[in-house]
């Protein structure tokens, strides 16, 4: 079988400029897996120096199966959105209970596992497997999008099956785990993001459509961004013994669940009176708290929520469902939020941490 014009410029573009990626040194599945899965809204420079350190630990699907909540917190930290980090951990326990510990190679039994979605499925399988599968993720989308000139909005049905068709027309089927990865490296680094793509040093610029109405800029289409919700969230700062403060692990299906957070009523609800948090501490964990004056503010964000987080001075004569940590134990999953706390409460003196 020939290979089609636009894969041949697209690999051997990728063959001379490829980015030495430790992820790109293997074949094993799983180590791909937790790549793909770091890499989603992550940076790579981020999840380079998290990825090796991640894989000595969990090296395979069964030894993350058996880790806990916190070992878990602790070798995710600093990639962000934890939700990923125990998704990964429910598709390892799956591949142990389904697939006696070994990653399936399709991209059919890799998708039914919890966590795996259509582009993870079919990056594991064209990557470690040579299936001729498609991963199609933002920086594909938006290189076909250009490279097609789809002005729909790129989220429709419509432009997701134009797309689709588009790199599936393209795809080499004799290397498809390197087309795959081509076309999402053409889109970091050459159609990058931004109102600028650097189409004169496309190898695939010849028959770019966007490029020849002189629309690529503009694409892909998309709708505004809806606009930002603004929250003034409460917590109370709780010193207790040997260091320790008052703290609450956040219960599953909430945002950050399984982290452990100051307490209060959680940082996405707006709470405009604080002479309201002492109630909501013994509502909420049986706690019987005095509310004091606030020490510091902190900003924080979520989504598209922008957070002013206020901390307010606080004692407890009964702490309830609290628990006591150490700011500075590492075996605590503290939110990003709680961690911007403890360095403004060191700043101001408060409870060194
Ligand atoms: Fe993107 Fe420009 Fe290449 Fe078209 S020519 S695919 S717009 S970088």
């Amino acid at each position: 079988m020939a290979t089609a014009p636009f894969a041949r410029r697209l690999l051997a573009w990728y063959d001379r400029n490829r980015r030495d990626l430790p992820w790109r040194h293997t074949r094993d599945p799983w180590a791909i897996w937790v790549s793909e899965v770091m890499l989603q809204q992550t940076r790579v420079e981020a999840v380079r120096t998290r990825y090796q350190e991640f894989l000595r630990r969990y090296p395979t699907p069964a030894t993350l199966a058996s880790a806990t909540d916190d070992e878990l917190q602790t070798a995710w930290r600093g990639l962000g959105y934890y939700r990923r980090a125990r998704l990964l951990r429910d598709g390892a326990r799956a591949v142990c209970d389904r697939h006696d510990g070994r990653v399936p190679t399709s991209a059919a039994e890799l998708g039914d596992l919890p966590g795996i979605g259509t582009y993870t499925a079919g990056a594991v399988a064209s990557i470690a497997f040579d299936r001729p599968e498609l991963a199609i993720d933002g920086n594909v989308e938006r290189v076909a999008a250009r490279h097609r000139a789809l002005r729909q909005d790129i989220r429709s049905a419509a432009a997701r099956r134009a797309v689709r068709a588009a790199v599936a027309e393209w795809q080499d089927r004799r290397r498809p785990g390197d087309f795959n990865q081509a076309l999402m490296e053409l889109g970091a680094l050459v159609c990058s993001p931004g109102p600028a793509p650097d189409c004169a040093g496309c190898p695939v610029a010849r028959d770019c459509r966007g490029r020849a109405l002189g629309i690529a800029d503009q694409l892909p289409s998309r709708p505004p961004p809806p606009p930002p919700v603004q929250v003034q969230a409460r917590v109370v700062w709780l010193p207790a013994e040997n260091g320790t403060t008052l703290a609450w692990r956040i219960p599953d299906g909430t945002v950050n669940a399984g982290q452990v957070e100051l307490p209060g009523p959680g940082l996405l609800t707006h709470v405009t009176d604080p002479g309201a948090l002492a109630a909501t501490l013994r509502q909420q964990f049986g706690a019987e708290v005095r509310v004091g004056a606030p020490l510091v503010s902190v900003r924080h964000a979520i989504t598209r929520h922008r957070i002013h987080l206020t901390v307010h001075a606080g004692t407890a004569r009964r702490r309830g469902a609290l628990l006591a940590a150490a700011p500075d134990d590492p075996a605590v999953p503290w939110t990003t939020a709680a961690r911007k706390v403890f360095t403004a409460l060191a700043r101001r003196g408060h409870g060194e941490p």
